[in-house]
């Protein structure tokens, strides 16, 4: 049966009226129900993340090691983080008075927005529909899901144990492509979290706007690596390509390309072919450690890339297309203009740029559209500053690769063409809240003063109070 056959369209209006009317119901505002399906999304981490490891290696040979950190540990640390909070975040919030709003009594009171959509890709397939999920639970919402259908072995069984572990009155999924989720926004919710590629992002925006419906949106695109005088390449060479080659590249943050300065542009190199053998042996292609490209559909375009690009390949370079799988790829001053400098990557090629200084590079990234992580290597922290300071990105890490994801108390999102709004961690409750204020007032005393009919005096008065 293929992934679309097992969704009947048809049901879909009237599974997201059933989950309206439950939320409606007032049933999953209780912080007692909110932690029930969290605790709901770690026994479906907890008791099926190695069949669920087990399915991304059958879908694109994700190593376990690396399936397992991605998707199940760093997903069930989010979701454990949020049952532990959830409590203390649903509590309104006292607001301070000024003497005017005096008396009465402010409150900020987060609220669910109502029933959410959750749209996820297919990379990181586990932690890319479930940490956007606990968010929304966590703040009250019921939830509809869509896993991606690209990988059809972990929509499936993802899709199972989260039926079998959540409110089925307050939780839907939905498998399939994109006729599935044109059908899904085409009903209205009272949330849309997306994450994927800018181009369906526009059409989720489009389709949100219909209904002025509030989205997040977690988009790709060029995530440039500067680096910067100073910097330790051998460090940077490490860093930089384990977050350039896991999951062979396929990840919205992985640095995209690299601007280095043309004094250290051969050691760079060097130190990068170098870290390769060293991750992947000699013969990268047949490393177990590397994923595959996810089909055929991207190795084709991925070979396009390849092609035409005016530079020179120093590792790397065929896929192989029997395995799908693609050797890490070092590609030195290519033309700015062809399209592996225009599109965003999504695989294992890293192209070399020169630069002539810091400046060039920070008009270089400036030049294009707003990248969604930004990295830069260098031990000067002057250096560090000025490019932080004068570029705009979804996120910064400086010395190390992907790692600016992890902490809690840093909002992860886009900006520009890479996205809008934020999660993980209490932003991620908060973008699934209504933060409603509440201002009560006494009855008594009642001032005339603000009330017509306008006097003289009530005017002296209001303008020496106001
Ligand atoms: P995609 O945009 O092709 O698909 C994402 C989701 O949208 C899937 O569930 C898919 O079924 C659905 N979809 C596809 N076409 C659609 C259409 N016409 N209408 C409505 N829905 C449609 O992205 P992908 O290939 O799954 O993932 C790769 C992209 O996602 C890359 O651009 C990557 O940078 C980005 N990404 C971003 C983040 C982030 O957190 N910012 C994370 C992972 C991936």
């Amino acid at each position: 049966m293929s992934i679309d056959e097992r969704t009947d369209l048809d049901s879909i209006p009237g599974t997201v009226a059933a989950i309206r009317h439950t939320f409606q119901s007032g049933r999953t505002r209780p912080v007692e129900w909110r932690q029930r399906q969290l605790d709901g999304l770690l026994r479906v981490l907890d008791d099926h993340g190695d069949d669920l490891v087990a399915a991304m290696q059958r879908d694109f040979g994700k190593p376990t090691l690396e399936a397992y950190s991605t998707d199940i540990a760093f997903t069930a640390t989010e979701v454990k983080y949020m049952r532990k909070h959830v409590a203390d975040w649903m509590k309104p919030r006292k607001a301070k008075l000024r003497l005017q709003d005096m008396p009465g009594k402010g409150k900020v009171v987060p609220e669910p927005l109502g029933v959410a959509l959750v749209i996820a890709p297919w990379n990181y397939p586990v932690q890319l529909l479930v940490s956007p999920m606990a968010a929304a639970f966590a703040a009250g919402n019921a939830v509809v899901a869509k896993p991606s259908e690209m990988v059809p072995e972990t929509s499936a069984l993802l899709s199972q144990v989260l039926r079998d572990n959540l409110d089925p009155d307050a939780f839907a999924v939905f498998e399939g492509g994109p006729d599935v989720s044109t059908k899904l926004l085409e009903q209205r919710f009272d949330h849309i979290f997306f994450t994927g590629s800018t181009a369906v992002g526009k059409i989720v925006a489009r389709a949100a706007a219909e209904n002025l419906t509030p989205t997040v949106l977690e988009l790709g695109g060029k995530s440039p690596a500067i680096v910067a005088p100073g910097a330790d390449l051998t460090v940077t060479a490490h860093r930089m390509a384990w977050g350039k080659f896991l999951n062979a590249g396929q990840t919205c943050i992985a640095p995209d390309y690299v601007l280095v300065d043309r004094t250290r542009k051969d050691e760079l190199v060097d130190e990068l072919v170098k870290t390769i053998e060293e991750f992947y042996g000699a013969d990268p292609a047949a490393s177990p450690d590397l994923t595959q490209v996810v089909n055929d559909r991207h190795a084709d375009r991925l070979a396009g890339l390849l092609d035409g690009h005016g530079g020179t390949v120093v590792t790397g370079g065929a896929v192989d297309k029997a395995t799908r799988k693609l050797p890490p790829t070092i590609i030195v001053d290519p033309d700015p203009d062809s399209p592996i400098m225009q599109e965003e990557i999504f695989g294992p090629i890293l192209p070399i740029l020169a630069v002539d200084d810091l400046e060039e590079a920070i008009a270089f990234v400036n030049g294009r559209p707003k990248p969604l992580a930004l990295y830069v290597f260098t031990d000067d922290d002057a250096a560090a500053r000025t490019v932080v300071d004068r570029t705009s990105s979804g996120g910064v890490c400086v010395n190390h690769t992907l790692f600016h994801i992890t902490p809690h108390d840093l909002p992860f999102g886009g900006v520009g063409d890479a996205g809008s709004g934020r999660y993980h961690g209490k932003s991620g409750f908060d973008a699934f809240s209504n933060m409603k204020p509440v201002l009560t007032k006494p009855t008594k005393p009642d001032l005339s003063l603000i009330y017509p009919p306008y006097t003289k005096f009530k005017a002296k008065v209001m303008s020496k109070l106001l």
